[in-house]
């Protein structure tokens, strides 16, 4: 062989470089956790990275040295003042079962190029569907993202709901869907994808706590009918992205089970719930959704990508793609769960569910549980120190570890409060102690925070407005 290849496929070098990389990975755990570490975000401006990644990319480096230089300049989710955007710190031995995943790199798609993670993804399909509540007939598959479970489960929706076979005729009478105005971009993108058009998606209002207003369904649907659309579904979201509210998914299923609409859950975010005794009833009518989408990478500690796609009746997944691979499958008609491409979009994907049960063997399931019920705290106590604070407003009461509010010390016309509000997390980020984004509301803008590190404390938030009065 090559003796470049030998030392690349040296196990003797990859049990070296490995041990010391896993030091390095713990050192750079603990000084996050911790909070030593000065920056929970070292930012950078884009043409300044590339122009850095450009000179060095190519050169001979030790890959301890390009893992310092990656760790240095990537955003810290386990840092307790990062309090961003959705994404979970991983809890470090998920990690591990990426580089397991990445080592064995057995992607699926038929059953013997990854027989252990084809079955295991069944079992933790089932585990999470019994969790949110449905029967024994529910089953689903694991997907790279909420964006994309989300799709898959709208595809579904249109071939077991179009009046027309559409996956083989093509669609030639409009279809459209309804959604909260509030909802993720991915389902506007998902209604455009299928080709419906910018009229196939029916944005329903939502009220002053930011829920899809359910009462307003018979109306619009009874508009879209007159315009000549056919209504397949209704996508509660659970919670929303911008303030984390959650829609009443009871009177959204009420409504789609009295007009035979699909009824799909984007619980992208808070679907995780269902682990949490606690505070489970946010996801009152979960069960009764025909399909839900919750990310485990979002809520449940795992590394990206890894998402449930869950459906009240297993088998309509085997609805959703009927083009023939006769080449990978011999039976193009027969129901075979352990061919999981006959089900998913992507052909090859990760081994999302080797993730989730590494945790769930080390831990089991009371992992979540505390983790969830600790994020949740802290969005509520973040919720009562902004209520508290003279000088700050929330734009609404926090309904899960997503808190929006606002610098308003003063009366100030909506342009200015705006503005304002825009150069404080500015400000943050060049600062990079706190990493927290913003969302616009009503047209105003307001600062976001996800509260998703388990090691932020009460300290950490009243920090982070003392830190906001600092750099005003
Ligand atoms: C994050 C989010 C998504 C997108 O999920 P990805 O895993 O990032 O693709 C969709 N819907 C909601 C409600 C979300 O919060």
């Amino acid at each position: 062989m090559d003796s470049i290849l030998e030392k690349a496929y040296d196990a003797e070098a990859f049990r070296n470089t490995a041990h010391r990389i896993v030091d390095q990975l713990a050192d750079f755990l603990k000084e996050n956790q911790s909070g030593e570490a000065p920056k929970a975000i070292a930012y950078r401006p884009a043409q300044e990275a590339y122009a850095y990644w450009e000179s060095v990319a190519g050169q001979p480096q030790p890959t301890e040295d390009l893992f310092g230089a990656i760790l240095a300049q990537s955003v810290h989710l386990h840092h307790p003042q990062y309090m961003g955007h959705q994404v979970s710190p991983p809890a470090p031995l998920a990690a591990l079962g990426s580089l397991l995943d990445g080592l064995l790199n057995n992607g699926m798609a038929v059953y013997e190029m990854g027989m252990a993670s084809t079955a295991i993804e069944r079992v933790v399909t089932e585990k999470v569907a019994q969790q949110m509540g449905f029967g024994p007939e529910a089953g689903g598959v694991l997907t790279s993202g909420g964006t994309l479970a989300n799709l898959t489960a709208l595809l579904t929706a249109r071939s077991v709901k179009a009046r027309e076979a559409v996956w083989s005729e093509g669609q030639a009478q409009p279809l459209a869907l309804m959604v909260s105005e509030e909802a993720h971009y991915c389902v506007d993108r998902a209604v455009r994808i299928m080709g419906w058009g910018e009229a196939g998606i029916i944005k329903v209002p939502v009220n002053e706590k930011y829920q899809m207003r359910a009462d307003l369904l018979p109306g619009l649907l009874a508009d879209a009918e007159a315009r000549g659309q056919q209504v397949i579904a209704v996508v509660g979201s659970a919670c929303s992205t911008s303030t984390g509210s959650f829609d009443d998914l009871n009177a959204i299923a009420a409504f789609c089970e009295a007009n035979g609409l699909w009824f799909h859950v984007d619980g992208a975010h808070g679907a995780a719930l269902a682990f949490s005794p606690r505070h489970r009833h946010v996801l009152s009518g979960l069960s009764r959704a025909d399909s839900v989408a919750m990310d485990f990478h979002k809520m449940l500690l795992t590394p990206v990508l890894a998402t449930a796609l869950i459906y009240k009746e297993g088998r309509q997944a085997y609805r959703t793609f009927s083009q023939r691979a006769h080449y990978l499958w011999a039976g193009q008609t027969e129901e075979e769960w352990e061919n999981l491409a006959k089900r998913t979009f992507e052909c090859t994907k990760y081994m999302i569910g080797v993730k989730v049960l590494t945790l769930w063997q080390a831990y089991g399931m009371g992992l979540w549980e505390a983790y969830l019920d600790k994020v949740m705290a802290n969005g509520e106590t973040l919720g009562r120190l902004v209520e508290a604070a003279p000088d700050f407003e929330l734009a609404l009461r926090p309904q899960c570890n997503i808190v929006c509010f606002r610098y308003a010390p003063d009366r100030l016309p909506p342009e200015q409060r705006s503005a304002r509000n825009a150069r404080i997390r500015e400000a943050l980020l060049a600062d990079g102690a706190y990493y927290i984004v913003q969302t616009i509301l009503k047209e105003e803008l307001y600062l976001r925070v996800t509260l998703t590190s388990p090691h932020t404390e009460e300290t950490h938030l009243r920090g982070l407005l003392d830190k906001i009065r600092e750099v005003v």
